[in-house]
């Protein structure tokens, strides 16, 4: 990655956005549109398409015409495994273009998006196209006087709505095991990160997805985002974003046609540093970048640190340390670790977290306004109780709580008294602590003396109200499918 290039493409005018509906790239019905601003300088860089309810009945007509006349869903494996491969190269080639494009929208730093956001993408589709023809139906151990077959048939149409901390990476998430499934779409980016997300579709229709078979819908949450969760259309809606909108899509469903409904949700996780820890300084490195990457506008950011109590104050003094070295500014400067938030008024609710908070080990302030963007500091906050709000919350920027505890009965009981329940992580050099451990920590993913591992072979999901249903690996093949038994009489 080149300085130069990257000065290039973010210089580029961005090509007006379109929806993507039946093949056909379009604007809003009623005209209107929603000013995308860059967090990097504040400064407007597109119109985006306001879909209004009318656009999302002609998506979802388009996607059931198209499932229902079988052009993707009765494609032969092999061919529908082809176009996934071949969207996968096309993305490959347009990394810099698409990670640039998507940092101008949201604000992440390019190195982590250029890896996380399109070659994610491309990684994720590629794995399931892979599986497409490698699931097999089943045939059941019955009585030998019948045949019982399972057959694994796609749900119909699939509903996406996603966030923008990595929208790329994570529409792929839903979008690519559903159309591996056989399934058609209807896809609905955050209005706060669409941008990339519409040239993914566009590369998906150059490399042969057939028209209607992947639609896209920009706009308001409460609009578009609505309008599609209540669609008596749509068999099943797949979802990341906040608690309080998995909620509200909760209730959506039972409003209109009880659709399956699968939620990835946020997540307030523990990051726990034992005194036995190996080694302390690489544990240390871990929580701050456990936290502080994409300015930690990341589900399973290690936002709640647990110290033991005779190490806590030398290890906070190397977490503050290590975080006020780390620069923060420009997310297209190669230098740069630490990008802008995603918005203004994202920062602002971050900012207004920690009013009236006073043991703030280190930063906690805005900063960078002479540049229009919306940066802060990196900010540890130590001396925190169990009920604090900044403890119990979801901040979603980058804000560390610390808190000390005693042992490990007391690690345990304070990293799982939390309404969440996405990830934890745990530095120790004891395996029988380690094992103990994973069993008790009530989280969808445990991290083990490393944080933030990730491959498309493991599956992520939360427990308690961090949600349900997994992303990632086989089993997430299974939100797209329908088992249909057939008996037959021999
Ligand atoms: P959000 O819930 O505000 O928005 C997510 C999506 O929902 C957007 O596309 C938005 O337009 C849409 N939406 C908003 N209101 C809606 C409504 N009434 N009906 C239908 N759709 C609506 O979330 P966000 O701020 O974009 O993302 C941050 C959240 O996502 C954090 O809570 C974070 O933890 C979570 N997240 C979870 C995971 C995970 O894997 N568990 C991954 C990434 C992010």
């Amino acid at each position: 990655m080149r300085q130069e290039k990257l000065d290039e493409l973010r210089a580029m005018p961005v090509t007006p956005p379109k929806m993507m509906i039946g093949g056909a790239s379009l604007g809003a019905s009623t005209g209107q549109t929603l000013d995308v601003i860059s967090p990097i300088d504040g400064l407007k860089i597109a119109d985006l398409p306001n879909a209004a309810e009318d656009d999302v009945v002609a998506a979802v007509t388009a996607a059931r015409t198209s499932f229902d006349n079988g052009i993707w869903a009765r494609m032969a494996p092999a061919a529908r495994k082809r176009i996934l491969s071949d969207w996968a190269d096309l993305i490959e080639q347009n990394a810099m273009e698409l990670a640039v494009l998507g940092v101008r929208d949201n604000g992440t730093e390019i190195g982590m998006a250029l890896k996380a956001e399109p070659m994610s993408a491309a990684g994720t589709i590629r794995y399931y196209a892979e599986a497409i023809d490698k699931i097999y139906g089943e045939i059941a151990p019955t009585d030998p006087s019948t045949l019982a077959l399972i057959h694994k048939e796609p749900v119909g149409v699939v509903a996406a709505i996603v966030p923008w901390n990595f929208p790329l990476m994570i529409t792929a998430w839903k979008i690519a095991p559903a159309l591996a499934m056989g399934n058609s779409v209807v896809l609905k980016p955050s209005e706060v990160a669409s941008l990339s997300v519409l040239r993914l579709v566009a590369l998906a229709h150059e490399a042969g997805v057939p028209d209607g078979v992947l639609n896209v819908i920009t706009g308001a949450g409460p609009v578009a985002g609505r309008a599609l969760a209540l669609s008596m259309d749509v068999d099943a809606l797949v979802f990341t974003g906040s608690g309080n909108v998995g909620r509200k899509l909760m209730e959506y469903a039972a409003q209109s046609n009880l659709k399956r409904v699968f939620l990835e949700l946020g997540g307030k996780s523990p990051h726990i540093v034992f005194d036995d820890a190996k080694d302390l300084d690489q544990a240390a490195q871990a929580v701050v970048g456990g936290i502080f990457r994409n300015s930690g506008q990341v589900c399973i950011a290690g936002s709640r640190l647990l110290v033991q109590d005779n190490i806590h104050n030398a290890f906070v003094d190397k977490i503050v340390a290590l975080t006020e070295d780390m620069r923060v500014g420009d997310p297209l400067d190669l230098t740069t670790q630490i990008g802008a938030v995603s918005s203004g008024g994202h920062l602002d609710q971050v900012l207004s977290a920690l009013d009236g908070v006073s043991s703030i080990a280190t930063g906690g302030e805005r900063i960078l306004q002479d540049t229009g963007g919306s940066y802060m500091q990196p900010t540890i906050v130590t001396d925190m109780g169990a009920d604090d709000p900044l403890v119990r919350n979801e901040v979603f920027g980058p804000v560390l709580t610390v808190t000390r505890f005693t042992d490990e009965t007391d690690a345990v009981a304070k990293a799982n008294d939390s309404d969440m329940g996405l990830a934890a992580g745990l530095w120790t050099a004891d395996l029988g602590r380690a094992h103990r451990m994973i069993a008790a920590l009530r989280a969808g993913v445990v991290h083990v003396n490393t944080y933030g591992g990730a491959d498309n072979t493991v599956p992520l999901g939360g427990f308690k109200q961090s949600g349900n249903g997994h992303d990632k690996s086989l089993h997430a093949i299974e939100k797209f499918i329908n088992k249909k038994t057939a008996w037959i009489k021999l």
